[in-house]
């Protein structure tokens, strides 16, 4: 599991007044959960997700991973941006094994692997294409292969499907809770939508504006697996709404 403690960050800034991003966050996210945040613009979610992947240091409290303090990218997780950056002049394929390559892992047997990876993505048959050759779902899809092809315990994503259209975005959310069935894994995504919030999550993480905290959390008792129908449901509704209530109250929309 995944263990925050009392997490702030403090960025220096040139003007010299230090901007306070994250304010004694915790968080805990158990085995197999599957987590959303959401939050409004600026509030800090990026910062949290940079932290937990290794790439970002706090200012002050702990991250523990498995029970092992976070130092530098672990193993242990895989990260989507919102922006694929795929390498333009790689293939598929190619660009799916970036991990491997870093982590110098088997490449015969991380190669299989990341061919079944294109297909649970919904990618067989585009191996050797070029990122260029694909539409922007299609290369998220390549992003969400890549990010699993260390077999990482955890999945952190930002915003994934920010930069898709509606219908993209839905059947995307359909395709990762398949992935995360399939693959058992614990997912971590933060989104500015509250309906995909809802939609995706087991307990979803309301984020206040600056400087960002943990305002509430909310369980999601809808059944799973979730269809798209259930976005129409009164209790679908009602979640959506005690989400946005907490924005109203903060004065901030996401
Ligand atoms: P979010 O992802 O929720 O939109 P961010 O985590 O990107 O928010 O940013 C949180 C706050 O920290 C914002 O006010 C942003 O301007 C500030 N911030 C982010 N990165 C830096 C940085 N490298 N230096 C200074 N301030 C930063
Ligand atoms: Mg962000």
């Amino acid at each position: 599991m995944i263990s925050i403690r009392d997490l702030n960050k403090i960025y220096p800034t040139q003007d010299g007044q230090p901007i306070q991003a994250l304010s004694n966050v915790n968080l805990d996210i158990e085995r197999g959960e599957f987590v959303t945040v959401v939050g409004p613009s600026g509030c800090g979610k990026t910062t949290l997700l940079k932290i937990l992947a290794g790439i970002l240091d706090n200012s002050s409290g702990s991250v523990l991973v498995n029970g092992t303090a976070l130092r530098g990218p672990s193993r242990q997780l895989g990260v989507v941006f919102q922006e694929p950056l795929l390498l333009p002049w790689r293939t598929v394929l190619e660009n799916v094994m970036v991990p491997v390559e870093i982590q110098r892992l088997d490449r015969t047997k991380s190669r299989k692997t990341a061919e079944q990876l294109l297909d649970l993505v919904g990618l067989d048959g585009f191996a050797e294409k070029y990122p260029k050759e694909l539409s922007g779902g299609m290369q998220q899809r390549v992003g969400i292969a890549r990010a699993l092809v260390h077999d990482p315990d955890f999945l952190l994503m930002d915003e994934p499907f920010g930069a898709l259209d509606a219908m993209t975005r839905d059947q995307m959310n359909l395709e990762l809770l398949e992935i995360w069935a399939a693959k058992k894994k614990t997912i971590l995504l933060i989104t500015h939508s509250i309906a995909e919030a809802v939609f995706l999550a087991d307990r979803v993480i309301v984020m206040s504006a600056r400087p960002g905290r943990i305002s509430e959390t909310i369980d999601v008792d809808l059944p799973r697996p979730r269809t798209l129908q259930m976005i129409n449901s009164d209790e679908f509704g009602a979640y959506v709404s005690r989400v946005r209530e907490h924005f109203l109250a903060d004065g901030a929309h996401p």
